[in-house]
């Protein structure tokens, strides 16, 4: 493997900055050991050693981002200009689109393009998840949705890998497949050794940054890798949670400490539902965003009309569940889960998410 010393990593970092934006986990000022994702410029410090508050999903799916803005003008035909990613064009004008107002015409404006980033200091469990991720938004020239901003994004993303050697009574990504020393969704990894990173290539994006003048060859071997707690039967769910569907007891019951401040869906590095609204500028013009949503709020999925079809926060929450370990898996043959543990870290009402997986095994084999 080739070796990076720990002296030369901002040096790295500062040559990647040069050709892309590079995020890092930052310990953010004055919060007393927050760590988050951040935008790194050369000079700022990073922080390895914590794991981060909320995830870094925002790469790939943003909290809130512009999908595209529009203009309403006069003459011309009613609908004009692009739509998509990077420029993207989509269909333009057709006589048959009835302009907003007679006269009137609608000029789309683009996003803008996504830029090259690098994802620099995930942890394995983090890398996989824009993996899982991939199944729902990423699938250009295939037969799922593809999402054309995400899946520019993903197109100009390297990421950077830290490989756990320790790990933390929350973590338990070893209740998956390969835990700490998963590398889907790596393109290089870091594993910390004396004196700075063994690094492994494991995508040809990440094998190019190794002949960079920054690493030179080692002997030394990979340290062992974390180990952590384990939930057994994980992938069983998807078959035994339909059968609890109807038990709104077992809901209420698991849910009943949930303040429904929705931590545990912003800072999952997997949850992904979203929100669709127009901010208009004035009245001649305006952009449509996407925002995260959270299945944990009370108005999530409440139509218009004030019909809720989650009404209570034990439907919400069998909601999350069941999204995360039985649809999902079921739709894109992946768990939406990496056990990184962060809505057990973060949760103020010490709601363990194991604990619920492990009832439902439980109730599972009573039956
Ligand atoms: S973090 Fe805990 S209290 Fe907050 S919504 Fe999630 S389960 Fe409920
Ligand atoms: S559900 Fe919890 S443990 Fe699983 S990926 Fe999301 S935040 Fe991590």
């Amino acid at each position: 493997m080739k070796f990076i010393s720990s002296e030369k990593i901002p040096g790295f970092l500062e040559a990647l900055s040069a050709r892309s934006t590079v995020w890092a986990p930052r310990e953010l000022t004055g919060s007393g050991g927050t760590v988050m994702f951040e935008r790194w410029r050369p000079g700022d410090p990073i922080d390895l050693e914590h794991y981060s508050s909320l995830s870094a999903k925002d790469v790939v799916l943003p909290r809130t981002e512009k999908l595209f803005g529009y203009t309403y003008a006069f003459g011309g035909s009613p609908f004009s200009g692009g739509l998509g990613a990077s420029g993207t064009a989509v269909a333009a004008s057709d006589s048959d689109q009835a302009p907003a107002t007679s006269g009137e015409q609608i000029v789309i404006k683009p996003a803008e393009p996504a830029p090259s980033t690098v994802l620099f200091g995930v942890r394995a469990c983090d890398a996989k998840s824009i993996q899982v991720l991939d199944a729902l938004f990423n699938n250009p020239g295939g037969e799922g949705y593809n999402d054309p901003q995400y899946s520019a994004r993903r197109e100009g993303l390297t990421v950077i890998t830290l490989a756990c050697t320790t790990c933390d009574d929350a973590c338990f990504c070893s209740s998956f497949e390969n835990g700490a020393s998963e590398k889907a969704g790596s393109d290089l990894i870091l594993y910390p050794v004396d004196g700075g990173f063994l690094a492994e290539g494991v995508t040809g994006k990440g094998g190019e940054l190794l002949s960079e003048p920054f690493f030179e060859e080692s002997e030394l071997a990979p340290p062992p890798l974390a180990e952590t707690a384990v939930i057994e039967g994980l992938e069983r769910l998807q078959e035994i949670l339909p059968g609890l569907f109807d038990d709104l007891d077992f809901w209420e019951r698991v849910s009943e400490r949930c303040v429904s401040c929705g931590f545990c869906t912003y800072g999952c590095p997997t949850c992904h539902c979203f929100n669709i609204h127009d901010e208009m500028q004035g009245d001649r013009e305006g952009e449509r965003l996407r925002s995260w949503d959270a299945c944990m709020f009370a108005l999530y999925t409440q139509e218009t009309s004030g019909h809720n079809p989650r009404p209570t926060l034990a439907h919400r929450y069998r909601n999350r569940i069941n999204h995360k370990f039985s649809y999902y898996p079921e739709n894109q043959g992946e768990i939406l889960c990496t056990g990184c543990g962060r809505c057990i870290r973060g949760c103020p009402a010490a709601l363990d998410i194991r604990d619920v997986l492990r009832d439902a095994l439980k109730a599972a084999r009573k039956e």
